[in-house]
């Protein structure tokens, strides 16, 4: 049985964004019992509550078997893997991946909060989010979020 998982990816710190984001896509389709079935555009947006430039962020959809710890282990690694360091809280990153929902699960733990407590404020994730699957809309709260300064930075090049 496999469940429909939702992937925030962010970066924005390295020299080739756009080909971090691609990697991180890959190393998604590549986990164990998992497909990508969709990948959102990549957008440009403004640091939220962090430092450092502009990010480049996106969605991925992924039908996994992985439960839903190994999945946030995976994407952790997949983090470590593009050199990610955490000198301190909300630091600029290579590599951002949150787990974003997880089938309709609900979940209040240290270590995974699901659906990802910010994901309904966020431009960043819900702009890349809306544009693979609409009909979760009624995930936004409120309308700050449609202010927030976002843009379409055209489509990820993988080899899906
Ligand atoms: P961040 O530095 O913002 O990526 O936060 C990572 C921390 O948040 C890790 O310690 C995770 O265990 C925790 N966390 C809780 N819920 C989630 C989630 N849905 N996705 C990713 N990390 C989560």
């Amino acid at each position: 049985m496999t469940s429909r998982a939702y992937v925030g990816l962010g970066a924005n710190l390295g020299a080739d964004l756009r080909a971090t984001l691609t990697q991180a896509a890959q190393a998604l389709a590549a986990l164990p019992g998992s497909r990508l079935s969709a990948l959102s555009s990549a957008w440009r947006s403004a640091p939220v509550d962090a430092g450092g430039p502009d990010f480049l962020n996106a969605v991925a959809a992924l039908d996994t078997a992985l439960a839903p710890i190994e999945l946030l282990d995976a994407l952790q690694a997949i983090e470590l893997a593009h050199g990610r360091e955490r000198p301190y809280r909300n630091a600029p990153r290579t590599l951002d991946l949150d787990l974003l929902l997880y089938g309709d699960l609900t979940l209040a733990t240290p270590r995974l909060a699901l659906p990802h407590p910010r994901l309904g404020e966020r431009a960043f994730v819900l702009r890349p989010l809306l544009e693979i699957a609409p009909e979760l809309a009624h995930l936004a709260t409120g309308d700050a979020w449609r202010d927030q300064r976002i843009e379409r930075r055209g489509a990820i090049a993988t080899d899906l």
